[in-house]
Order: C-alpha cells, then structure tokens, then sequence
C-alpha cells in the first residue's frame, strides 16, 4: 500500500495511504451513486428533511467505481486515495447510497416527487464518459426529466464528445472546475496530488461548451473556500460570464479523510459575498469592475444603490442554491444540506429564505473582516 506525504497548503497535510479496492461493489453503467437527498425522495432511504420549507427539485446521481475516482482532488469525497471503505464513503459530507439506474428510473416514474431536473456526474475514469452517456439515455427515454451533464474536463478531448452529451439528452452542462484560479487549481486537482486534472483544459473544455449548446445552458461549479479571496472567485465568475456561462456556488464542507479533511469551511461573511456578487453578476449584469475589494481582497462594495441593494438583499434569492433550472426557470438543482450540516447555518437555501433567514444573513453578509478597509452597516432588512 502506497504511503506518501502531501503539502498542498500552507501546512504539512497527514499522510495518505491509497484506499483498498473494493471487490464485488455495483459499478456504472448498471449502478449509481444517488445523493441522500434523492434516495430520501425515492423511498430508497429513511429520512426527513430538517426545514418543512425544503422539496426536492433535482435528482444527482454520480457514477461509481470500485476503485473510486482515479483523480485525487484534495477536497473530495470520492477521491482515489480517500481511506475509507467503500460502504462509508461520503460525498459532500452525506452517504450516497449505489442503486441499480433500472430501480432509479422505476422509481421516478411511480414515486409521488417534484424533482424536475436529473444531474448526472462523471468522475475522472476513462470510462466515465461513456458510462454517463448511457446512463442519461436510458434516463432520456423513459422519464420527463430534464437532464444536466456534469462533465469531468479531462475526459473530454473534442467539441464532438460534447456533441454526444447533447446528442444523448442533456440539454445542459455544467463543468466543474471548482478552484477559482491556476494556482488553487493546480495545488488541490493537478500534480501536486498526483491529479490528471489541468486548468487550461477545463476552460478550453468551457468554452468548446458554449459552441455546441444554446446560450445560457453551459455552466461552471466553483467552491469557495479552497483558500481564494473573494476577488479571486469572483474574477472567475466573470472570466466565466464573458463567454455567457453562468457560475453554481458551493460552499467548501471538509470531508473526513480527504486531503483537507482538517481545512476549515470559508467564513460566513466570505460565503455570502461570493454568493451576492455571483447573483449580481449572472442574474443582473453587473460587472466586477462595478465591485470595490479591500487589500484583503474581500468585497467592500458592490456597486449597487442603496435601495437596489436592500431589495435584492432581502429578497433572499442570491442566498439560494444556484444551479440548473426546471422549464420555468426556477431553479431545479436545489441540493439541500449539500454544503452543510443541519444542525449549522444554512449556506445555499434549497427554498426561497425567511424573513428570518434574511436576518440571518442580513448579520453574516458584512462580517469577517481581514483587510485594512471593511463595509459598515450596508444595508437594512426593511
Ligand atoms: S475529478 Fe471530481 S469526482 Fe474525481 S476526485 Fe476530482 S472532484 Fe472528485
């Protein structure tokens, strides 16, 4: 068994010992991964969601492997060299239990739910890629989901394997890069973890996207919390909005046993101001250059009125989960507790926020201060 000492943060990170494969485990195309959430949705799982407000809008399935992801992302859950048992895994901190795609779709059709949409994730394996075009045929022919291709860059080599996801059903892709710039790229998904991951591709990948699908249906994953500024994250939400792809947020939650199993979930503060700035910039068009940033690179000013500010503030959207819509728009991919606990505060509101919730983030949006300049008292709940 490999064991092998990593550095991919300012500390010495623990040792890593390559996981054991799991013999005699359900593989792709046959199974999948199925969120919590779903599996809850489905009958699959017992549970209750911790809010009355929260239904599920979207079903995430992922494809799965015995031996895992053959890349090793510092921060996931499915990583190659997470050292934990198959049956323990987690992904974004949940269980996602391995059920056969035929039971999935039955289920789909027979159980009462609300889901409108199906994201199906690939992971880096070569054959990912092929698994998860088969997976959203049989998906495409026998439900009325919509469907979202989550697409791992690396497999893809041409403008035509994105041909083929469109070809196949989904009539959107999303494309995780997830670090907001080269270097927190490199240093959690590429050499520095033994990682076949490259940022140029990714982005090359991005825009190859926006030339096979309709404008507005190709987006990008980002994580916050990886150790980027605010101005970082938010720079490449715009790098992502002058090609006419939309920016998903997720809020970094540290998975036991990963590479940053230890690393600490971004503050509150850093979370909303990403999350506001994404919103501002995706849903009303404004421009980074419209944003002032303090020496710590935190958002210090939006650039909005003050009563415009206040509206869309209070109005709670840019707080919801962003991510793939239903034909109305509304969002479908709501992915509640994704980035969280319930027992912690709620960071993407899988339903529109109380007002409340609003207080609450009313008293989150302007707090933890690094820099030498910070926004006072922005802002009013009305
Ligand atoms: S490529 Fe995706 S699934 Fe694989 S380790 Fe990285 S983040 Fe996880």
């Amino acid at each position: 068994m490999a064991v092998r000492d990593q550095d991919v943060g300012q500390k010495q990170l623990p040792l890593i010992e390559e996981r054991p494969h799991q013999e005699n485990t359900p593989e792709s195309p046959d199974s999948v991964m199925v969120s919590l959430a779903g599996a809850m949705t489905l009958g699959l799982e017992k549970g209750k969601f911790a809010r009355d407000e929260i239904v599920l809008r979207g079903l995430n399935v992922l494809m799965t492997y015995k031996e895992n992801c053959s890349a090793n992302c510092s921060y996931c859950g499915v990583s190659r060299e997470r050292r934990v048992p198959r049956e323990k895994t987690t992904f974004i901190r949940v269980k996602w239990p391995v059920v056969k795609v035929e039971e999935l779709i039955n289920r789909t059709n027979t159980e009462k739910h609300q889901m409108r949409r199906l994201c199906v994730g690939m992971l880096a394996n070569p054959k990912s890629f092929g698994h998860s075009l088969d997976v959203i045929r049989r998906f495409k022919k026998d439900t009325n989901l919509l469907i979202s291709g989550l697409i791992t860059a690396s497999l893809i080599k041409s403008r035509e394997d994105l041909q083929r996801i469109k070809d196949s059903g989904a009539d959107r892709v999303d494309i995780a890069i997830d670090a907001a710039t080269e270097e927190l790229f490199e240093k959690h998904r590429g050499r520095p973890v033994r990682g076949p991951h490259r940022w140029d591709h990714f982005w090359w990948v991005t825009e190859e996207a926006t030339k096979v699908y309709e404008p507005g249906t190709v987006g990008i994953h980002l994580v916050a919390g990886l150790g980027e500024t605010e101005q970082e994250l938010l720079a490449a939400c715009q790098k992502a909005q002058d090609m006419g792809v939309v920016t998903h947020l997720f809020s970094f939650n540290p998975e036991p046993s990963t590479l940053l199993g230890d690393h600490p979930q971004p503050s509150l503060g850093h979370y909303r101001r990403c999350q506001l700035g994404v919103y501002l910039m995706n849903v009303m068009g404004k421009s980074i250059k419209e944003f002032r940033f303090n020496s710590a690179g935190q958002v210090v000013d939006f650039g909005a009125d003050r009563e415009e500010f206040d509206r869309v503030v209070n109005s709670g959207l840019p707080f919801m989960t962003s991510g793939c819509p239903d034909e109305t728009g509304q969002t479908a991919c709501n992915r509640p507790y994704g980035n969280g606990r319930p027992s912690e505060p709620m960071r993407n509101f899988p339903f529109v926020p109380t007002r409340q919730d609003v207080e609450d983030i009313w008293s989150q949006l302007w707090s933890s201060w690094e820099g030498d300049d910070h926004a006072v008292n922005q802002g009013s709940l009305g």
